[in-house]
């Protein structure tokens, strides 16, 4: 018995709903990724796959802009999402899991993708998860102790705020933890567990969509790809800007297993017999009567003791490293950052019938990108290989919001070799300067793009997102590029756009 309705509407053609390929809508919160891809199944209807929802946390009012965003996601998709897929482990991809759960307990989602390294059940993932909880743990230590610490130097002002960046990428506003925004995507799957991808396997085929084949480029098992230290000649060259990349870069090696209370920890004498510096230098005595400790440290140590001392007496605190030691967390961080910006799941899309490819590297750096470069895949008759896929790659989501390090030149750019190129750049200048990870996007990528693509870079922070009635500085269709719309932000959530969509075929 069939169960044909007595009377049958035909269902609005949503503008998300492309006649073949696919659309995806990006949304422009600044420092951070969700992407909804709609494809069309055979029977017409939409197939979604959201990509990643999360905001910087140094962005105000973040969570109200997510929520948002998710009730927007509601209304587009019903709340039915096939594939959700998570990059990789940081609040800027994320968060909205968590701070919207309330929004996202309604929806229905049939799979959450993941990269191997989110496996629990997986040896070499657990170790890295190892790493990861280790340098959370010493760098949060040692960014309370910077914190609290007056009167840093230069230097070490520079690694506190360094620190203050990369930890953003791991809490949220109120202390929660990254850890519990992923595991809240993981739990709206309808399957018992995520679905885990790596390198080296056959391409992902979806039965409701012939035309659709999923390529997984990363993250790589190599566990010195995943850390890899940045390679000048695979990078763009370096701007004078910066700094804080410069003083995270110039940090000493640490070794993985620091323990963020050492100081005290080991610390050779009883602690009764101590005296603390800050004490000292306050003028209290310590615990032995026969000397005077403090004048010892003031004159020798300290600040300046008055205008007429002599110059001896003048200025001594070049002589203490109260904060100094500590710098070699700068690179603690730097190795944290990159290692879980490369466990990103790397996925290209081919659409069979054109050919085409949209390249979505979540915020991989220069290892992942540089593993790609031995994968092939059987397909049909002939081989395809990583190269081919980048240069048929039509649509490309920038790594990791434009940085200097996320998209090699030789390896990367330079394989992207389609005339039909555009690309979408996850960013808002403005708050990229908050966050304090160097230049984001970086002027030499950004320039790069814009002549290879001859202007087909829409970036979240463009000023026609935020007009209803804006138009990129381009024309659609171009190529692969069907038609491009936008949405503004409601009142209140800042100047810029909601959303833009680009349909592509
Ligand atoms: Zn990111």
């Amino acid at each position: 018995m069939s169960r044909k309705p007595a009377t049958r509407t035909r269902p609005a053609k949503t503008a998300a709903t492309p006649v073949s390929g696919v659309t995806v809508r990006h949304y422009c919160q600044g420092i951070g990724d969700c992407h909804l891809l709609t494809f069309k199944k055979a029977d017409g209807k939409p197939f979604r796959m959201l990509i990643d929802c999360g905001i910087h946390v140094s962005i105000a009012g973040g969570p109200a802009l997510v929520a948002d965003i998710v009730a927007d996601l509601k209304k587009e998709t019903g709340g039915k999402i096939d594939i959700l897929v998570v990059t990789h482990e940081h609040w800027d991809h994320v968060s909205g899991f968590l701070t919207a759960k309330d929004l996202f307990k309604d929806f229905v989602v049939g799979d959450v993708w993941m990269a191997w390294t989110e496996n629990p059940a997986d040896a070499e993932a657990a170790e890295l998860d190892k790493f990861k909880g280790q340098a959370i743990a010493a760098l949060q230590g040692v960014g309370q102790k910077l914190d609290a610490m007056q009167g840093l130097s230069a230097y070490m002002a520079g690694v506190r705020d360094g620190l203050q960046s990369v930890l953003g990428f791991q809490f949220g506003a109120a202390g929660e933890r990254v850890r519990s925004a992923r595991d809240a995507a993981a739990r709206l799957s309808q399957k018992p567990s995520p679905t885990y991808f790596e390198p080296g396997e056959p391409p992902v085929t979806i039965d409701a969509l012939p035309n659709l084949r999923v390529y997984v480029l990363g993250p790589p098992r190599d566990k010195a790809a995943l850390r890899l230290e940045e390679r000048a000649s695979e990078m763009f060259p370096l701007a004078s800007g910066g700094p804080y990349a410069r003083a995270l870069t110039s940090g000493l090696k640490i070794n993985e297993a620091i323990d963020a209370g050492y100081v005290d920890e080991l610390s050779p004498f009883e602690r009764n017999v101590g005296t603390p510096l800050s004490a000292a230098l306050k003028g209290d005595k310590g615990s032995d009567p026969a000397i005077d400790i403090a004048a010892f440290v003031r004159k020798h140590y300290s600040g300046p003791v008055s205008a007429a001392a002599s110059m001896e007496d003048r200025d001594q605190s070049w002589r203490r490293i109260d904060a100094d030691w500590m710098g070699i967390a700068a690179d603690l961080a730097l190795q944290l950052d990159r290692g879980v910006n490369n466990t990103s799941l790397v996925l290209a899309f081919e659409l069979t019938d054109s050919g085409r490819v949209l390249l979505f590297p979540g915020d991989a750096q220069i290892g992942n990108w540089l593993s790609w470069k031995d994968l092939t895949w059987p397909v049909g008759q002939g081989t395809v290989t990583s190269a081919d896929l980048l240069a048929r790659t039509v649509y490309l989501k920038v790594a990791h919001h434009g940085s200097q390090n996320a998209t090699p030149q030789k390896q990367g750019f330079d394989l992207l070799t389609s005339a039909d190129l555009s690309a979408f750049i996850p960013t808002n200048k403005v708050d990229a300067l908050k966050v304090h990870w160097g230049e984001m996007p970086y002027d030499g990528i950004l320039t790069a793009l814009e002549t290879k693509t001859k202007g087909r870079v829409i970036r979240a922070d463009d000023p026609w997102l935020a007009d209803k009635d804006g138009k990129p500085g381009f024309a659609a269709p171009s190529g692969s590029i069907q038609a491009v719309r936008s949405a503004p932000r409601d009142a209140g959530r800042g100047p810029g756009g909601l959303w833009v969509e680009v349909d592509l075929a």
